[in-house]
């Protein structure tokens, strides 16, 4: 059928979508669908992408955009008892209202793709085809939510209480979707939002939060602060009118945030160390396709990304399977965001400590199938790297390092290969390539992991389909997953059903 149907002209056609007229909305939402992603095979997209990038490569360009205001610590007070007030209309609007304001604002984002195309390049160096896909995310996480909201709004008022001020504190690898998803979120059960970007990526929080403004979310329920390097942060975190939380970054974060306040309620996906298990069943092809991609895409700058691949047996043992396993990693085109070909980008930051001990030392019994290498004087791009011989309990098999760099494992068997898997503290996502239904179960029974793929990547879940969120260390206090039908019901609190029997 795709190919009678003619496309939309946004799909054809990116540039004619942002000078489209807003879609009028009349109160009933359509049903859910996944945003598309822009397709780079079709020309007219190949120069909508090179305008984004060409644009943002510009002098002065980035600082040119807007960014949340400081916050000092003096001001954090002030701050939260007005969006504690303005919090007390917006939850009285009917869901309705909210969920409305919410496809608006999915609106304005589809049209402001190329926007935020450029400035996720200029700010976190940001492929076009990574940034992309995250661009369809955050417009998912608005419509989802809104009808998310919508289905809460139904018991509402009989048994759930939402938050009334919800501090949203993104990371920076995902600098447009997870921005997004949390404050949405927020903003849907009726909750103000103070929103504070991640460090390095201020301009894309920005812009997500001045998408909301134009589709008509009061400033005073939704706020960007960035706060100064001193106490205003811990403050803010910290602080007894602020009543939740929604973290998404390094466990360690999380901890410091329960250290300052012990009673915090967070909601926090924080850290994986993740494997994929090829088996000797699998087609290895795509095993190594899928590996490569995970393990490589945005440089490694992913919380979901493969750092190790745990090979059983005879696929360890195969000379052709790391070759080619080499060969799929050099084919990745590492370059900065003005090579719309690259598909491995710089780091956002310079390394850290641990990211640096992976790029550049060999732990006891390791070897280099291929050895990483500095591109450039900026000290951010690197080719990638793959550690052969990783060991049981090694610093590389327990320790996430964020960025481009695969340790391969063996395992004498499956039962082998799934315990290496689960010894991590982590417990994010995790893959299996393998095309026996008996391996298949058996991994899927003992597997401790959020989100589990099966032969495919396991990397870029998409809401609704593939709800995202951890196990173990992986997650702080979720009881459910981002982009999937319980979220919302995290951001309140719910009375006693018994109280009222
Ligand atoms: N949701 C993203 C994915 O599935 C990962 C988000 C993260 O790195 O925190 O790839």
């Amino acid at each position: 059928q795709g190919h009678t149907a003619p496309l939309p002209n946004h799909r054809q056609n990116r540039a004619l979508e942002e000078s489209a007229p807003a879609t009028s909305f009349d109160g009933t939402l359509p049903p859910f669908a996944n945003e598309p992603d822009t397709d780079p095979s079709l020309p007219a997209n190949q120069a909508w992408a090179r305008d984004a990038i060409n644009r943002s490569a510009e002098p002065g360009w980035l600082d040119a955009q807007a960014v949340p205001a400081t916050l000092a610590e003096g001001d954090v007070d002030a701050l939260v008892a007005t969006a504690r007030e303005a919090a007390v209309e917006w939850a009285a609007r009917p869901a309705a209202q909210r969920a409305a304001l919410l496809y608006k604002t999915a609106d304005i984002l589809a049209r402001k793709r190329g926007h935020l195309v450029s400035i996720a390049a200029a700010e976190a160096g940001k492929s076009v085809a990574q940034s992309d896909p995250e661009i369809s995310e955050a417009i998912d996480f608005a419509r989802y939510y809104a009808h998310q909201a919508l289905e809460l709004g139904d018991v509402k008022n009989a048994t759930f209480t939402p938050d009334r001020v919800v501090v949203v504190t993104p990371p920076w690898n995902f600098p447009i979707a997870i921005p997004a998803g949390g404050t949405f979120a927020a903003l849907a059960v009726g909750a103000a939002v103070i929103h504070k970007p991640a460090a390095p990526t201020p301009h894309c929080s920005m812009a997500v939060l001045e998408a909301l403004w134009e589709a008509g979310v009061p400033r005073e329920v939704c706020h960007g602060v960035f706060p100064d390097e001193g106490p205003a942060g811990k403050k803010l975190i910290s602080h007894p009118d602020v009543d939740r939380v929604i973290l998404t970054g390094a466990s360690d974060t999380a901890a410091l945030f329960q250290s300052w306040s012990p009673d915090l309620k967070i909601n926090a996906e924080t850290s994986g160390k993740n494997a994929l298990i090829i088996t000797p069943s699998a087609d290895r092809d795509l095993a190594i396709a899928d590996l490569a991609h995970s393990a490589f895409g945005h440089a490694g700058q992913k919380c979901s990304a493969a750092s190790l691949g745990i090979l059983v047996g005879s696929v360890y043992d195969s000379e052709r399977f790391r070759r080619q396993l080499v060969d799929a990693a050099k084919s990745m085109v590492v370059d900065w965001p003005t090579n719309l070909s690259a598909t491995v980008g710089p780091l956002t930051e310079l390394p850290s400590d641990k990211l640096t001990r992976a790029l550049t030392t060999l732990e006891p019994g390791e070897t280099w199938l291929l050895k990483p290498r500095q591109l450039d004087d900026t000290g951010r791009l690197w080719s990638p790297g793959i550690k052969d011989g990783v060991a049981p309990g090694s610093f590389f098999h327990l320790t996430e390092c964020f960025g481009p760099v695969l340790g391969l494992m063996r395992a004498d068997t499956l039962d082998d290969a799934i315990s290496l898997q689960n010894a991590t503290d982590f417990g994010l996502t995790a893959g299996l390539h393998s095309l026996e239904t008996r391996e298949v179960r058996t991994w899927l029974d003992r597997v401790q992991a959020g989100n589990v793929y099966v032969n495919r990547g396991i990397t870029g879940a998409i809401v609704r389909r593939q709800s995202f969120g951890g196990w173990k260390r992986s997650s702080v206090g979720l009881g459910s997953k981002a982009g999937g039908p319980n979220y919302l019901m995290l951001l309140g609190s719910w009375a006693d059903a018994l109280d009222s029997t």
